[in-house]
């Protein structure tokens, strides 16, 4: 029997206006139908507003410690849960339940973290430039937020938009991802038992060029909270500067490592096999660049071509599967299409580039841990963000020719040095342009007590997580207070 899954509008379970649902599958077995999803319109976005904007005006009173001890009993629900929402996600995301019980963990860090902020919402008091005179800041919610999010993260991704979002005082309007619904019913399921009012979340599923589009064009929307592709953040930037909408876009990666020639070798290796090949790349923070000092390339590509072919690509069911499948038939194809250009223009494929195929390789989209080199760095595949199992390796004589090249790519999100140059690690922060940078580590590893975001086609706004967030969240408004008891003027030189 088919699951019908639904909508949560002003805290009741609804189907579509339209009636109309959209079916999803397990990546890891395409015949493994998990259910049927209410493929939301307009009208259900303008319902979820109506709801969330009624629900704002008492939610915004609430006092943020105990918005925030709600954030604390949804973190206790979802530990109590976690191997139970690691499954679930785990089915429709394709990574390994071990993989989706850090996406529900990193979730519960944020509930914790943005709960606590409830005590730590702090404004500023300053001195006055008159006598008499106090100055001060104070933090208010935005109103109501619209958050639209990528599958490859959905329970972490959901988590460390909404729960800073609620604590600022914001209603918010959810738009699950079309790959991943499930994951975000399930949260939203939790918020409720946790005890969050009718109305001040809700959530729709759906497409993006179509409920996704009508929440960003929504005048009832004060912000649009998005992660996704640089390409979709584009059309979502516009949308929201045409009706002078609030915006913070989380977009795609090129990211790097920087393999110095006094670098560990065999920890470099390990950093950058993980980086660009678990969850077979579908990070944002995915490695898909190694740029590499000359002395060691050898040496390094010997040993990171032994340990990518020692992989083992596999269904996110079986718990031994280094890299599990691609989101889709889609994305496969795309991934396929990158390497195949980037062979066309005269890079050479070291190890990899087909689709797997055979046993349980028919029951999803496969892709071989793929290393290119003989790469420009004006090249398509040096340049775009492939998300995939697929790294570039460049070859360099020193680390200012490391940096020219890193900084060629269009992107700038997460970069990683290996060295053991405290000179070079400290002049590696001043000369990437980048959001977030490591030192002897992979490219990813964000935590949720700290910003996280990119510059260039990486992002837009504001940083996501830790105090970064709880600022993109909410409003300052300044408030003087005169206690003279008499008219002042501010501008010193008008006074006698
Ligand atoms: P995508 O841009 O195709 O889709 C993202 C979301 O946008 C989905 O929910 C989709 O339904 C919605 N959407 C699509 N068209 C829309 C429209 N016209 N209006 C409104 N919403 C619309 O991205 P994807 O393929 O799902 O995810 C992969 C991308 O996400 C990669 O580029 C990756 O780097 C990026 N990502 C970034 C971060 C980050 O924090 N920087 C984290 C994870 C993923
Ligand atoms: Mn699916």
């Amino acid at each position: 029997m088919t699951t019908h899954f639904k909508n949560y509008i002003g805290a009741e379970w609804c189907d579509a206006l339209s009636g109309l649902t959209f079916e999803n599958v397990n990546p890891s077995d395409i015949q493994d139908v998990i259910g049927l999803f209410p493929r939301s319109g307009k009208e259900d976005v303008a319902a979820a507003v109506t709801a969330a904007r009624t629900a704002f005006q008492e939610w915004k009173n609430v006092p943020p410690p105990q918005r925030g001890e709600i954030l604390y009993k949804a973190g206790q629900i979802m530990q109590s849960r976690k191997e139970e929402l690691a499954k679930i996600l785990s089915r429709e995301n394709g990574k390994t339940v071990a993989g989706a019980m850090g996406d529900v963990q990193s979730g519960i860090d944020m509930a914790f973290y943005a709960g606590s902020e409830g005590r730590r919402w702090f404004g500023k008091t300053a001195h006055s430039g008159l006598r008499k005179r106090f100055a001060m800041t104070k933090r208010y919610p935005v109103g109501v937020v619209g958050i639209i999010t990528s599958w490859n993260f959905p329970m972490a991704i959901t988590c460390w938009k909404t729960f800073p979002a609620l604590l600022c005082g914001n209603s918010v309007i959810l738009k699950s991802e079309e790959n991943t619904p499930q994951t975000t019913g399930e949260f939203v399921k939790i918020m409720a038992e946790a005890g969050l009012p009718a109305g001040v979340l809700n959530l729709i599923h759906g497409f993006g060029s179509e409920c996704g589009e009508a929440l960003t064009l929504h005048p009832g929307v004060d912000m649009i909270s998005f992660t996704g592709s640089s390409q979709i953040g584009a059309i979502i930037g516009k949308n929201c500067a045409g009706r002078n909408a609030k915006l913070s876009l989380e977009l795609g990666g090129k990211n790097a490592v920087i393999i110095m020639d006094d670098a560990d070798i065999s920890l470099a290796v390990d950093g950058t096999v993980c980086g660009a090949f678990s969850i077979s790349g579908q990070r944002c923070t995915a490695t898909s660049r190694a740029i590499v000092h000359s002395v060691v390339y050898d040496a390094f590509v010997e040993k990171l071509l032994k340990k990518a072919a020692a992989q083992k690509v596999g269904p996110g069911s079986d718990p031994s599967s280094d890299i599990t499948p691609l989101i889709s038939k889609k994305q496969c194809d795309r991934v396929l299409g990158y390497i195949q250009r980037a062979k066309d223009a005269g890079a050479r494929i070291l190890t990899g580039g087909n689709q797997l195929t055979g046993g349980v390789y028919d029951k999803g989209y496969y892709i071989e841990p793929t290393v290119i080199d003989n790469v420009d760095p004006e090249m398509e595949i040096a340049r775009d963000e492939v998300f995939g199992p697929v790294l570039v390796l460049f070859k360099v004589k020193s680390y200012s020719e490391a940096i020219a090249v890193h900084n060629k790519a269009p992107y700038g999100l997460s970069t990683s040095l290996f060295t053991q140059d405290v000179n070079k690690s400290f002049s590696f922060f001043d000369d990437t342009e980048t959001g977030v940078c490591y030192i002897n580590a992979p490219t990813f590893g964000s935590e949720p007590h700290m910003p996280f975001g990119g510059v260039k086609l990486s992002g837009l706004g504001y940083r996501e997580a830790g105090w970064a967030a709880i600022e993109a969240f909410s409003e300052v408004k300044t408030l003087y207070i005169d206690y003279s008891a008499q008219i002042q003027n501010v501008q010193f030189d008008n006074q006698d």
